[in-house]
């Protein structure tokens, strides 16, 4: 493989997801879903990313009905929402029809938001395509009768390991943690934004218009304006979604894959090539940052999302980091 790695213009198309954050994540007290859904929308609009596409579940507006008002100041603000289910569980954790119910689902609370998108996109929870052809192909089917296409991820940095580190050192209140977090969350972004483009190269032959990906965390909050102060000056331009789908790695389909990947990283698997990713010492680093006791990040994770998560699907807990 060519060591392509260099900082070049690329283009990406932002796209934020689970600004109403997953069920069993601690959150800062005084901030709200809809605080924080505000300040990223009006960011974006600061950089003239009016009409972004967020991807976010609804599962927490059956008992925090209050939580729909950061939906609706994301439209306000001029952007979009996509179809990304109700209950944010991956495919082979639920049956054909309980998976098509909870899209469903999704689509009583947002649908007349979605509607009022000059597209209509539905993205997997974690962008996971869940290990089946069939299967995967039968929500293709099912979604794309309905009008919707799959807006897959092609660049993420793992900015989910941000968020507890980050809940941490704004709960001890320290001023240091917190700079240096918010730092790493910023050069994290960058290092992996280019391992993407690098990789994306590799396999198309030309740099490819990435699907870049953020959550609608306190910590994006924090840092998306550097984040894209430092790829503005890399050169990275802005497209819309949209612009992004029309190139090959974005429309086409990896083959399916059981792990915790997103689109690019499958594509890599199937062609025998590392997957970028953050390296393990990386996000050693991230996870434990800004100790506090009981509140580790993969506990927190597993103990209060995905085994709740799985046993209200009536799913087997299957979680597998690597
Ligand atoms: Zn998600």
């Amino acid at each position: 493989m060519n060591d392509t790695r260099a900082d070049r213009p690329l283009q990406i198309a932002v796209t934020i997801d689970d600004f109403v954050l997953w069920d069993g994540v601690p959150a800062v007290d005084d901030v709200s879903p809809t605080d924080t859904t505000r300040s990223v929308a009006k960011t974006l609009n600061e950089y003239g990313l009016t009409g972004t596409y967020g991807f976010s579940h609804t599962y927490r507006l059956d008992n925090e009905p209050e939580h729909m008002a950061a939906f609706d100041a994301w439209a306000e603000a001029g952007h979009h929402l996509g179809n990304h289910t109700h209950q944010h569980a991956p495919l082979r954790w639920m049956s054909d029809d309980a998976f098509r119910n909870d899209f469903e689902i999704a689509e009583k609370y947002i649908g007349h938001l979605i509607e009022a998108a000059p597209s209509k996109y539905f993205r997997y929870p974690m962008d996971m395509s869940s290990g089946s052809e069939r299967r995967r192909g039968e929500v293709e089917e099912y979604i794309g009768a309905r009008g919707y296409r799959n807006a897959p991820i092609t660049s993420w940095f793992s900015d989910f390991a941000f968020i507890v580190p980050y809940f941490r050192a704004v709960t001890l209140g320290d001023k240091e943690f917190q700079a240096q977090i918010r730092n790493l969350h910023v050069s994290t972004a960058v290092d992996m934004l280019y391992r993407h483009a690098d990789t994306a190269r590799t396999l198309f032959g030309a740099d490819a218009p990435l699907i870049w990906l953020v959550h609608g965390t306190p910590i994006s909050r924090d840092t998306l304006a550097p984040i894209f102060e430092a790829f503005l000056e890399r050169g990275v331009e802005f497209v819309t979604l949209d612009e992004a789908m029309k190139h090959p790695m974005n429309f086409g389909m990896p083959p399916c894959a059981e792990s915790f990947t997103n689109h690019l990283q499958r594509f890599a698997l199937a062609a025998g090539i590392p997957k970028p990713e953050l390296d393990l010492e990386q996000l050693g680093e991230i996870i434990n940052f800004a100790p506090i006791p009981g509140i580790d990040t993969m506990s927190t994770y597993e103990e209060g999302l995905f085994k709740p998560l799985a046993k209200r699907v009536g799913a087997e807990y299957d979680w597998d980091w690597s």
